[in-house]
C-alpha cells in the first residue's frame, strides 16, 4: 500500500524506533504516544483491521503481545496497560494498517479508555446474544 504510513514504516522509507522485528511483524515505539513506553505491533503484510487478517497472524500477534508486556512492565515500571486494537475511523482506528497498541498506564497518567455503559434489559442482552450466537460457525 503506497500511501499506508504503516508500510513505509516497514519497508524503512520512514523511519521509526523499532524494538523488534521477525519476518511477519515489527514492533515500534508509537511516534505519538498516549504514554511512556507506548508500543504499537504491526504485521508487515498491510492488511486494514480485524475482518481482514488472517485469524492465525493476529494469533501470533497478540501471543507478541503477551510476551512483551511483561518485558515493558518491568522496564518502564507500571503495574497496568491497556491493550488496544481500534478498526475502522469510527472505532478510533486513524492508520487503516493493522496495529495492537500496548499502552502502559501509570497512576494519575490522565489517559482515556472509557465508554458511558447502556443499561440494556435481559431480553434485549438475550436477543443480542441469540443473533450472533446463531451466526457463529467456529
Ligand atoms: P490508531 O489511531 O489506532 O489507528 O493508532 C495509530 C497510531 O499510530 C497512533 O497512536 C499514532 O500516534 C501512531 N503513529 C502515527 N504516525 C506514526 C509514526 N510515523 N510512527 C509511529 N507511530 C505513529
Ligand atoms: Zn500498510
Amino acid at each position: 500500500m503506497s500511501d499506508c504510513i504503516f508500510c513505509k514504516i516497514i519497508s524503512g522509507e520512514i523511519p521509526s524506533a523499532t524494538v523488534y522485528e521477525n519476518d511477519e511483524c515489527k514492533v515500534i515505539l508509537d511516534r505519538f504516544p498516549s504514554n511512556k513506553g507506548h508500543v504499537l505491533i504491526l504485521p508487515k503484510e498491510h492488511v486494514a483491521n480485524i475482518f481482514e487478517i488472517d485469524p492465525a497472524l493476529a494469533g501470533r500477534l497478540f501471543t507478541l503481545a503477551a510476551k512483551i508486556a511483561p518485558v515493558m512492565k518491568d522496564t518502564f515500571r507500571f503495574e497496568n496497560m491497556n491493550v488496544l486494537q481500534n478498526n475502522g475511523p469510527v472505532a478510533g482506528q486513524t492508520v487503516s494498517h493493522f496495529h495492537i497498541h500496548l499502552i502502559p498506564r501509570y497512576e494519575n497518567d490522565g489517559v482515556n479508555v472509557s465508554w458511558k455503559q447502556l443499561d440494556l434489559t435481559d431480553s434485549e442482552i438475550e436477543e443480542i446474544r441469540k443473533s450472533l450466537t446463531d451466526n457463529l460457525n467456529l
